[in-house]
């Protein structure tokens, strides 16, 4: 061990992830689509306006207040972010003294420990039911118990697709002392109302977590955003990083956002190709689990994620305790064609 590395971290790996641009990419919960044409158009205009010879707007004002209007809350209600990843990692900096509990259910998303332990907390996995939908009774039970500091509800869930409902949500708000995260990264995608951002001035611990990397097909712009009563932003604020979201990230986040219908319609129609993709999984013998989310969760025989890989068709693999699971997003319906016919050989 280097001496003057943190040995609390040798337990850790550095994120990996291989740089995937060409083949049937179902791996990472990206959209399948590129961004519409209009947006190319407005940056390809507004790219020599912006004063890249200057850092960004620190606040990220232009943005934030676009986020305020389509969801009738007020600027300082709003925080944005290096992508949400980057406000995880606020919203913790900001409230954990060494040791503090932190409570995620399991499996979720695994940046929630991965910065809790960079943040020196202690992180309290409370196991989905073994159909993998939410115990909502146990977490409120632990939730009493050990009064975690910050709870993280992804809504839904990734791995999974489960989602609580905002009765749920409600139930575990009124039992938590510490700050509620309610991760909505891939809210667009469910059919039901589960969105959280209307209620974010009744409650002074609750967050609620928006990416433009998902239903926005804005993954590579690394930008998304935080909404809660204004204590917890100023909150936030106080660790997040000058000039955090880049200039260009800025611009083009503003434009996604007020033009919004445009992105909710491609995610719909990422919604059809999820259905089709477990229809066509069902079809198989296989045995996806029910999804709200653009992406589906299941087991496969052995091998076969190594099979699909020579033929460059990525899926997700997953171990879950003892257990291999898989996550697949959904692709354009050429690419679900090809990875179930590619399944059909192997399953
Ligand atoms: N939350 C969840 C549940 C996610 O799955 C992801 C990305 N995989 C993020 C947050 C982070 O998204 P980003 O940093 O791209 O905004």
């Amino acid at each position: 061990m280097v001496k003057f590395l943190r040995e609390r971290f040798a337990t850790m790996a550095p994120y990996h992830s291989a740089y995937l641009t060409e083949g049937v990419i179902l791996n990472s919960n990206e959209s399948p689509y590129s961004v519409p044409e209009e947006l190319v158009a407005y940056m390809k205009e507004r790219v020599g306006d912006l004063l890249v010879n200057r850092y960004p707007d620190t606040d990220s004002l232009e943005l934030a207040n676009a986020v305020a209007k389509v969801y009738d809350v007020k600027i300082e209600n709003v925080v944005c972010g290096v992508g949400s990843d980057e406000l995880i990692d606020c919203i913790l900096g900001s409230t954990l003294e060494d040791g503090d509990k932190v409570l995620m259910p399991y499996p979720s998303f695994s940046m929630y420990s991965q910065f809790t332990q960079l943040n020196s907390g202690q992180m309290i996995k409370v196991p989905l039911k073994s159909d993998f939908t939410y115990d909502v009774t146990a977490i409120k039970e632990v939730v009493c118990k050990e009064q975690p500091k910050v709870i993280f509800l992804c809504n839904p869930n990734n791995p999974t697709g489960c989602i609580f409902t905002r009765d749920e949500i409600r139930s575990i708000l009124e039992v938590a002392k510490g700050l509620v995260v309610v991760d909505e990264a891939y809210a667009e995608f469910s059919e039901k109302e589960i969105s959280m951002i209307p209620y974010v001035n009744d409650y002074d611990n609750l967050i609620v977590l928006k990416t433009f990397s998902k239903a926005y097909a804005l993954a590579g712009a690394r930008v998304g955003y935080g909404i809660a009563c204004e204590a917890v932003i100023n909150l936030i604020n106080t660790v997040r990083p000058p000039y955090n979201v880049n200039i260009f990230s800025q611009a083009i986040g503003t434009w996604a956002i007020e033009h919004r219908d445009i992105f909710l319609e491609n995610a719909r129609r990422i919604v059809d190709n999820r259905k089709m993709l477990e229809q066509g999984l069902r079809n198989l013998g296989l045995k996806p689990y029910p999804s709200e989310a653009n992406f589906v969760w299941l087991t496969l025989p052995e091998s076969v994620f190594e099979a699909l890989e020579e033929k460059q068709i990525y899926i997700r693999k997953m171990k879950i305790e003892d257990s291999i699971y898989y996550r697949i997003n959904a692709g354009t319906p050429e690419e679900n064609n090809k990875l179930l016919e590619a399944l059909k050989v192997l399953v």
